[in-house]
């Protein structure tokens, strides 16, 4: 049988960069990951694809998933439903694939409660600055003011929340930001390979 494979967390404030990272972390196909795709109420923006970015729902449906128990995690991010399909991810665990999950704190102390033990790995991104951060959210143009302003305080009380995570780890340059990353997956790897 295939041991299990390892969980890993990536969370950190809106706007940090944990898309492009995710993308060149998952490049290295050694670390023989899967990005679980998350379902979410959100419209989807211009670029976004359904089933690829996300699995995009309406409210309806996204609570019967929770009423039906089907999700590993979920939280509400600035109005919106967001989680995690839990018997994707747990079989994909079960084949000994590392699965990915890019979430935001209140769903990631779920997996933590949840998914205690050695095979998870927990990773919080963190922008070099808070101006910093703001400048990336503004020129995605992808929000209007009142949202940018909701998602920047939402990112202030996200940072307060780091030490909860395994490693922090700054996004300064992405190409570095990565290394660091595959190289803490790598070494969890290894730990629990024995
Ligand atoms: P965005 O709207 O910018 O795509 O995502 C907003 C926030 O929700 C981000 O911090 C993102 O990581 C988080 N998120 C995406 N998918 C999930 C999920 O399945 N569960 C939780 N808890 N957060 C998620």
């Amino acid at each position: 049988m295939a041991k299990n494979g390892l969980l890993i967390v990536l969370s950190g404030p809106s706007g940090v960069g944990k898309g492009t990272i995710r993308r060149l972390v998952m490049s290295d196909i050694t670390l023989n990951m899967v990005y679980s795709i998350s379902m979410t109420t959100r419209k989807p923006r211009e670029m976004e694809v359904d089933g690829k970015d996300y699995f995009f729902v309406n409210k309806a449906k996204f609570e019967e998933m929770i009423h039906n128990d089907g999700f590993l995690e979920y939280a509400q991010f600035v109005g919106n439903y967001y989680g995690t399909p839990k018997d994707y991810v747990l079989n994909l665990l079960k084949e000994g694939k590392n699965v990915f999950l890019e979430i935001e704190i209140n769903g990631a102390k779920q997996v933590m409660e949840k998914y205690k033990g050695k095979n998870l790995v927990t990773i919080f991104l963190v922008p070099p600055s808070i101006q910093e951060l703001e400048n990336r959210i503004r020129n995605r143009h992808t929000e209007d003011e009142q949202t940018i302003q909701e998602r920047l305080n939402k990112a202030r009380h996200e940072l307060s929340e780091k030490d909860n995570y395994d490693y922090v780890v700054v996004n300064d340059d992405i190409y570095q930001a990565s290394r660091e990353i595959q190289n803490i997956i790598r070494n969890k790897q290894k730990e629990i390979d024995g």
